[in-house]
């Protein structure tokens, strides 16, 4: 979670201001929800990595001026998709650095730090009493068990449905498994440079998989899955468990008849979008195709799909500092899924579902999770 060698060092001369990064490679749709909403160079990945050689220069002293530019980004990672310079890789670990200075020159946002209060007062960013204990004895979950369920905290206080839906899942599977007193995982912290206080919430959800005994966790959220995955083992290095995002582990269910597919194919149009994390982050692109069409459902692609998939919006703190932003990029998304006709939106995680289907308020298409569809069509 920290970095010891300077990203900013390492990359910032490679970029060749080709302009790449704004759209998607010889498709010319736009690429970057952050430069296409304030439609200024400053905010896309090209004038940000120019912001930082400024800084880094000292030409450019830090000032209020330069946060919008270095937090109004989703860390969507389509601009590193479409770069074909050496550094691409390189592109969010600079906005990222960029982040972590912000906070120690000027301190973090007011709406980030609203939610680091609120994690540090009740665990979570939404300040929601704590309810694992509650849902333990609601579902009669053991102590321990081979596989914890980390639940997240979009999952568990503002799209319970999701929740639900996969609790509902293993159960039908017969699958051992838990929720323990998990903490927020960290992932709002890191995407805004609040990595401190991140670093002390993984060491604790750690210990509590230790304690559960648990050789797998599994996530339904994909800003959970990545952190938990590959920035987790960053920290000691020592993590004896796997991490699964859920679609990886339903379809094992499936195709071992665990988990029964009882309806028949479905009339509805439906297409799927590709949350970032899970995606262009992890390299997560068709297990949960394969597990949607393992339940009878033909997916209808949306024009930018998988690696070139447009951002939900929502991430890497716009969603609460950049409300506007937020909603207009997954206006954008909505229409993709219309101009395809669909009638049903999925994703495969929480806070997609949650800004997209702010996006489609009064709109005639319904916004899902995968685990909610494949939880009414399975025995
Ligand atoms: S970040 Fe990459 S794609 Fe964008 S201008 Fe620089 S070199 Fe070109
Ligand atoms: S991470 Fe996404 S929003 Fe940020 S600069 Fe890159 S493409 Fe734009």
């Amino acid at each position: 979670m920290t970095t010891n060698e300077s990203v900013i060092d390492k990359y910032l001369h490679r970029c060749i201001r080709c302009g790449n990064c704004k759209f998607v490679f010889r498709d010319y749709v736009p690429s970057c929800p952050s430069g296409e909403f304030f439609g200024f160079e400053t905010y896309y990945a090209s004038g940000r990595i120019r912001l930082a050689q400024a800084l880094e220069r000292g030409e450019l002293d830090w000032d209020s001026s330069l946060l919008a530019p270095v937090f109004a980004c989703t860390v969507c990672s389509n601009c590193e998709e479409q770069c074909l310079s050496p550094h691409a890789n390189g592109i969010v670990d600079i906005i990222e650095e960029l982040r972590r200075k912000a906070v120690n020159k000027l301190g973090p946002l007011p709406a980030h730090q609203t939610f680091a209060n609120n994690i540090l007062r009740t665990t979570n960013p939404y300040a929601e009493k704590p309810n694992h204990q509650n849902l333990r004895e609601k579902h009669g979950l053991p102590k321990s068990a081979e596989n914890v369920y980390f639940v997240g905290c979009t999952a568990n206080y503002r799209e319970e449905a999701i929740r639900d839906a996969t609790i509902s899942l293993l159960k039908k599977a017969g699958v051992d498994f838990t929720i323990v007193d998990e903490r927020c995982c960290g992932s709002p912290l890191i995407r805004t440079g609040q990595v401190d206080q991140a670093e002390a919430l993984a060491i604790s959800n750690k210990e509590l998989f230790e304690s559960a005994g648990a050789s797998r966790i599994l996530t339904s959220c994909a800003g959970c899955y990545r952190t938990l995955a590959s920035e987790y083992p960053a920290i000691d290095g020592n993590d004896d468990y796997e991490v699964l995002h859920i679609s990886q582990f339903l379809g094992s269910l499936i195709d071992s008849g665990m988990l029964v597919i009882e309806q028949p194919p479905f009339a509805e149009v439906i297409t799927y979008h590709d949350p970032c994390h899970l995606g262009r982050h992890m390299g997560i692109y068709e297990e949960p195709r394969q597990v949607i069409s393992s339940a009878g459902v033909d997916i209808i692609e949306m024009e930018s799909n998988r690696h070139n998939a447009w951002c939900c919006g929502s991430g890497g703190g716009v969603k609460s500092a950049f409300k506007d932003m937020a909603l207009e990029t997954a206006r954008k998304r909505v229409q993709h899924a219309q101009s395809v006709s669909a009638d049903i939106l999925l994703s495969a995680c929480p806070f997609c579902k949650l800004n997209l289907s702010d996006a489609a308020n009064g709109e005639d298409i319904e916004v899902l999770d995968m685990v909610e569809l494949l939880d009414r069509i399975t025995n």
